[in-house]
């Protein structure tokens, strides 16, 4: 929570939840990226938060982007980023949308098997392509697992048929998994490209870049390590695994580069006791898994949340949206702790909000209009 926030949400007139990101914290963050990687050109992870505005920040700020459609890949155009600035790095794409981002400029597109090979090489001759490969997300709460990447052994095949289909074989990437815990998570990733950096080597492929991927956290409940332990652990992975010959690398911040640049306002709706003798209070609010807060499904990502009675004595409640679905609950497993005051109307604060909510906002479930925005 910033000042800037703080003053805005008390000079708001009109109703109802909304999210409100302040940029000077995005700024911040870059700068700290920057510092903690400093051979390392970032590429935002658009789908964290694609706001026009962040993204013109960051391309003030020099920033590259990496895309998952033709939609992310107009808005970042539109943004007034060079298309070379741009890479493509979902591993699944149509065959049009391919050609329409060749179109328009970029040059740089993710692949993971042999098809998705096949289709980049007659929709974008002569791009760079830069093989993913598979992490299983140990250490993330929010893991990437089996859905993207081939397996190592497998990455020097598809980069040689990439190769000769006439595209530039040029690199690896791979994701840890996001909300990281463990600064160590990139090693194992890091030795496997530098085993098919050699592999392709001995078939005369030269690989040039190691995307990173993202995987660096937000600030929730639980406590992080610094950024800069992130960045020391990598670089002595780099030297562990390519020794003298560290190649061009990248990474794909999202959630590390806006989480925390955002807070959800939102209110109490209902709290209410279910039986006589249960302690165990519902607390209702304005908004739920519909309205942007999909990533406590599984209650893996646990928001900091703030009221204006935190000093009061606390007991546990089960958190809920407004909607009528059942699977609208946000923390029940492990109930959380908020005040016995807290009342109906309240306002309730949801911190690290930034990234991956006001996009997951349904366009109006049940009736409730989607998360506002205010970039400010
Ligand atoms: C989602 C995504 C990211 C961003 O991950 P964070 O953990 O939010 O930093 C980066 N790269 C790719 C390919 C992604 O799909």
């Amino acid at each position: 929570m910033t000042d800037r926030i703080r003053e805005f949400l008390k000079n708001r007139k009109d109703e109802g939840p909304c999210l409100v990101l302040d940029l000077d914290v995005v700024r911040d963050n870059y700068h700290a990226f920057a510092k903690a990687l400093p051979d390392t050109r970032v590429f935002y992870a658009v789908k964290a938060n694609p706001q026009p505005e962040i993204l013109a920040l960051l391309v003030k700020l020099g920033s590259s982007f990496d895309v998952a459609s033709i939609g992310e890949t107009h808005a970042v155009l539109a943004a007034g980023c060079a298309p070379d600035r741009i890479s493509f790095g979902n591993t699944v794409k149509k065959e049009s949308d391919i050609a329409a981002a060749f179109k328009l400029g970029v040059g740089m597109f993710a692949i993971d098997c042999e098809a998705e090979v096949e289709k980049v090489a007659r929709a974008a001759p002569g791009s760079r392509v830069i093989c993913r490969i598979h992490c299983d997300g140990t250490g993330s709460e929010w893991p990437l697992s089996r859905k993207f990447g081939c397996e190592p052994e497998f990455a020097t095949d598809i980069l040689e048929l990439a190769h000769k289909s006439g595209l530039i074989a040029h690199g690896i990437s791979f994701h840890v998994g996001s909300q990281q815990h463990n600064v160590e998570a990139w090693d194992r990733a890091l030795a496997s490209a530098a085993a098919v950096f050699r592999t392709c080597g001995e078939r005369g492929i030269f690989l040039a870049m190691v995307n990173l991927g993202g995987g660096f956290p937000a600030r929730y409940l639980r406590k992080t390590p610094k950024l800069e332990s992130y960045g020391k652990a990598i670089f002595r992975s780099l030297r562990r695994h390519f020794g003298n010959r560290i190649p061009e690398t990248i990474i794909e911040p999202g959630r590390g580069l806006v989480g925390n640049a955002g807070v959800i306002e939102a209110e109490v709706v209902l709290i209410a006791k279910r039986s006589p003798e249960e302690d165990l209070r519902w607390v209702y609010l304005d908004i739920g898994k519909f309205h942007g807060l999909a990533e406590t499904i599984g209650e893996s990502i646990r928001y900091p949340i703030r009221t204006g009675k935190d000093n009061a004595e606390k007991v546990p409640c089960i958190i809920a949206g407004p909607t009528c679905d059942s699977v609208d609950v946000l923390y029940e497993k492990t109930p959380y702790p908020l005040p016995v005051s807290l009342a109906i109307g309240d306002k309730v604060l949801i911190e690290a909000t930034g990234a991956y909510t006001s996009t997951y906002s349904s366009v109006g479930f049940n009736g409730f209009p989607p998360l506002r925005s205010y970039i400010i």
